[in-house]
C-alpha cells in the first residue's frame, strides 16, 4: 500500500454557550485540523489535531497547518502500514512539531484498522472494555455556578469531574474547591486543575486549607521545578498535564518523582504510537492517567477513546471529549458521544468514523 495524496482542511468548532474560560486562557471557538491519507489501495484515513488557542500550550493552529504541509510531500510514496517507519519519514522532514505529527500518525492507525478488518483499539494492544469513563470538566465559573455544574453533571453519571481554577483570587478558589467538596458523592474523583495558574505559594496555601477534600491537583504551576519545591509539603496527589510536552517530560517527570499520574493528551505527546508508549511506562509505574485531547471533533474523540479503552480500569481516569461544548459531529450517524458520563467504544474498523467531508468544505492544501 502507498500513500498517494494528502489534503489539509480547516474547521472552525464554536464553543457552546459563548466560551470556555481556564486560568491563562478563554476560547470562544476553536481551530481544527483535519488531515486526509489516501492511498492507491482507496482506502482512507483521517487524522486530527486542535490546539485551544494559541496560548494553553505551545502550539497553535496555524502552526500545525504548515508543519502538516511541510511533511506531506515526504510522505507520498511511503507504505502507511509501516507506522514507525513512517513517523521516522516525518522527524527526518521536520523537527518537533509533535501536535502536527499526532495528526498523521492517527491517520495510519485509522488506514492500519481499515487494512486489518480490526478496531484502533484492538491493534493497540486490545480493548480493555466496551464502556470508557468519561469526565467533566467546569470551565472557571463563579463559586456557587460551579458547585451546581458538578452536582448537576454526577446526577447524569459521570464518575470523575474536574474543576478548573485559577486566573483570579485564591479565595475563590478555595469557596469553589469547598462548594464542590460538599456536592460531592461517595466513589465520585475530583481533580481541580490550575492549568499553570498558580504560583508555588498559592499551592501550598490550597492544599492546606482544602486538605479535609479529596481531590488530585492537575498542572497546578507553571513548571515541572515549582511543583517540585513545594510537592513534599502538599496534602494531595499531583497530576501532570501541560508540562508533559512530550516523551521526554514524561520520562522525567516519572524519575524525579513530581506527580502520582497524568492528564496526558494525545495530539501533545505526538499521537497513538506514543499515548501507546506512554500507557505503558504508567502501567510499569502504577500510575493512574488520562487519554484526553485539548479539544477537537470526532476524530480526534475518537483516537482517544481507542487508546482510553486499552488501559487498565484501574489505572484509567477517563477520556475527556470536546462533544459536550461543541455543536455536531463530523460523522452524523457513528459520531462519539457522552452517554450519562460514559462512551461507547465504535465496534467498526479503524478509528470506527467515517467523517462527512462535506463539515470540513474544501480542502486548504493539497499534495498528489
Ligand atoms: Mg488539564
Amino acid at each position: 500500500m502507498k500513500i498517494t495524496e494528502v489534503h489539509i482542511y480547516q474547521k472552525d468548532l464554536p464553543v457552546q454557550g459563548g466560551s470556555y474560560k481556564m486560568a491563562k486562557a478563554e476560547v470562544f471557538a476553536l481551530d481544527s485540523t483535519i488531515l486526509k491519507l489516501v492511498t492507491d489501495t482507496g482506502l482512507t484515513g483521517y487524522g486530527e489535531t486542535c490546539p485551544i488557542g494559541p496560548v494553553y500550550a505551545p502550539m497553535h493552529a496555524l502552526g500545525a497547518r504548515a508543519a502538516l504541509a511541510e511533511m506531506a510531500p515526504y510522505l507520498l510514496g511511503e507504505n502507511p502500514l509501516l507506522i514507525d517507519k513512517v513517523r521516522r519519514t516525518m522527524d527526518e522532514s521536520l523537527n518537533g512539531h509533535n501536535y502536527a505529527k499526532a495528526a498523521i500518525d492517527i491517520a495510519l492507525w485509522d488506514l492500519a484498522g481499515k487494512h486489518y478488518g480490526a478496531r484502533v483499539c484492538d491493534l493497540l494492544g486490545g480493548a480493555m472494555r466496551e464502556r470508557v469513563p468519561s469526565y467533566y470538566a467546569t470551565g472557571v465559573n463563579e463559586p456557587k455556578r460551579t458547585a451546581e455544574i458538578v452536582k448537576e453533571k454526577i446526577a447524569e453519571g459521570y464518575p470523575r469531574l474536574q474543576v478548573k481554577v485559577g486566573g483570579r483570587t485564591l479565595e475563590e478558589d478555595i469557596e469553589t474547591i469547598r462548594l464542590v467538596g460538599e456536592v460531592l458523592k461517595p466513589g465520585i474523583r475530583l481533580a481541580i486543575d490550575g492549568n499553570r495558574g498558580w504560583t508555588s505559594r498559592d499551592l501550598i496555601f490550597i492544599s492546606q486549607q482544602c486538605a479535609e477534600i479529596k481531590f488530585v491537583l492537575e498542572q497546578p504551576c507553571n513548571t515541572l521545578d515549582e511543583i517540585l519545591a513545594v510537592r513534599s509539603v502538599l496534602r494531595h496527589p499531583v497530576y501532570l498535564d501541560e508540562n508533559t510536552e512530550d516523551l521526554h517530560a514524561v520520562l522525567r517527570a516519572i524519575q524525579t518523582g513530581v506527580c502520582d499520574g497524568f492528564g496526558l493528551k494525545v495530539t501533545r505527546l505526538g499521537g497513538l504510537s506514543t499515548m501507546r508508549t506512554v500507557r505503558d511506562l504508567c502501567h510499569l509505574k502504577s500510575m493512574p492517567h488520562t487519554c484526553d485531547d485539548s479539544w477537537g471533533g470526532d476524530i480526534i474523540a475518537a483516537a482517544c477513546l481507542h487508546i482510553g479503552a486499552t488501559v487498565d480500569p484501574k489505572l484509567s481516569e477517563g477520556v475527556w471529549l470536546a462533544e459536550p461544548y461543541i455543536e455536531g459531529n463530523y460523522d452524523s450517524k457513528n459520531g462519539i458521544k457522552i452517554k450519562n458520563g460514559w462512551i461507547d467504544v465504535p465496534s467498526q474498523v479503524g478509528l470506527g468514523i467515517t467523517p462527512d467531508e462535506g463539515v470540513f468544505g474544501d480542502a486548504v492544501a493539497s499534495f498528489a
